[in-house]
């Protein structure tokens, strides 16, 4: 079978492998066969290795579901009563958990911070100090929506200080930028089966503490499908998703980890890392300038200014590069017109010098001036 090769440069779902794509087709089989549950044990270790946990202390749990399926497993099941959420938020994926505190009524502080900076850990501090009843820390490790890479090591460790569990949103660094949850003092993190580690979208994954998990048998119970406790419990007792797994979706991960152990932890960051460079370099030949500054980006996403041009459309120069087999993206920073351009999935160096002639020419069909301009 021929499938044509599309660059996705947006957040999510990446580019994939043919072999990847492949392994979905597989014989019907019902999930709830020793064969399948033997693939979700293997693939449950393996997602704890990527994060380098010790078998005995960390554990991955299953969801059939989107990456925010997470979010809310996380911010639901993990806080106990009379406890706050502390969200520290400075992006979109922050606000995305705001928001999950606010429908499920979970006493939380939004503590804001502007989205093109860190977040200012003497405030952070302060907060946790005034605020004993903090039960969870949370943050996003990477704001997709800006390519802010946070700095959950020390918001870990003074989470742990503040007795409080912390928990932080890797899905757009998991299997990407090394991770190591006990260097990292992570408690929970999660991904999903789209984006590091290449496969297909359906299946997301939340890692982390087993004793925590357990304690949270007693906490409030907020959701049916999405508590985190019941979905563990389930899987400890049979092997199995509480509910029908996507099947097919496992297939594909399953070879999507097995090239992820065959390209290497090291390799691939660097290959992202190589494409990133590509972006920049693209990016700085044709005079864009990015919002984010470089010291405090994840090397993963560029936010780009849109130009002060009046040719310029976002839409009809994405128009011309989808049709050509590139995916370019609209931003996610309000009061900033921006587009983003990312390095995930299974794409090099080449596919972005590729991509930069294609959007070169897009800009001269749409008469915009190259090197583009800037009123200020
Ligand atoms: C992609 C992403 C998610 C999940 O988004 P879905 O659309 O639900 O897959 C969550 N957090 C971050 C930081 C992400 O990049």
């Amino acid at each position: 079978m021929q499938i044509r090769r599309n660059i996705l440069l947006n957040p999510g779902p990446s580019t994939t492998t043919d072999t990847v794509k492949m392994a979905q087709v597989v014989p019907d089989i019902c999930p709830r066969e020793k064969e399948f549950a033997g693939l979700m044990k293997q693939m449950r270790e393996d997602l704890v290795k990527i994060v380098h946990g010790p078998l005995d202390l960390y554990t991955a749990v299953l969801f059939c579901g989107s990456g925010t399926i997470n979010m809310d497993v996380c911010l639901n099941s993990l806080l106990d009563k009379d406890k706050k959420a502390l969200i520290i938020n400075n992006g979109a994926y922050s606000q995305r958990a705001v928001e999950i505190c606010t429908y499920y009524g979970l006493p939380h502080i939004n503590l804001e911070f502007p989205v093109d900076d860190l977040p200012d850990l003497e405030i952070v501090e302060k907060t946790l100090c005034d605020n004993p009843d903090v039960g969870l820390v949370y943050i996003t490790h990477n704001e997709t929506g800006t390519g802010i890479l946070n700095p959950i090591r020390i918001i870990g460790e003074m989470a742990h200080r503040h007795n409080a569990v912390f928990v932080t949103d890797t899905t757009s660094t998991y299997a990407m930028i090394p991770i190591d949850v006990v260097r990292d003092n992570i408690d929970f993190c999660m991904a999903s089966a789209q984006k590091g580690i290449m496969g297909m979208t359906g299946l997301s994954y939340v890692i982390g503490r087993k004793d925590i998990i357990e304690k949270s048998k007693e906490f409030p119970k907020r959701s049916y499908y999405c508590n985190l406790y019941m979905q563990y419990d389930f899987f400890e007792r049979t092997g199995e998703m509480h509910f029908t797994p996507p099947v097919q979706t496992i297939y594909a991960a399953r070879q999507a980890l097995d090239e992820y152990f065959a390209e290497g932890e090291q390799a691939k960051w660097a290959r992202h890392t190589r494409v990133m460079n590509a972006i920049h370099k693209g990016l700085g030949m044709l005079g864009f300038r990015e919002v984010i500054r470089r010291e405090i980006q994840s090397g993963l996403v560029a936010s780009v200014k849109y130009p002060d041009d009046c040719n310029w459309d976002f839409n009809k120069v994405h128009d011309y590069c989808y049709e050509r087999g590139y995916t370019i993206y609209p931003g996610k920073i309000t009061g900033a017109d921006t587009f983003r351009l990312c390095a995930l999935g299974a794409i090099d160096e080449d596919d972005i010098t590729a991509f930069f002639e294609v959007l070169k020419e897009a800009l001269a069909a749409c008469d915009i001036t190259v090197p583009v301009k800037y009123n200020d």
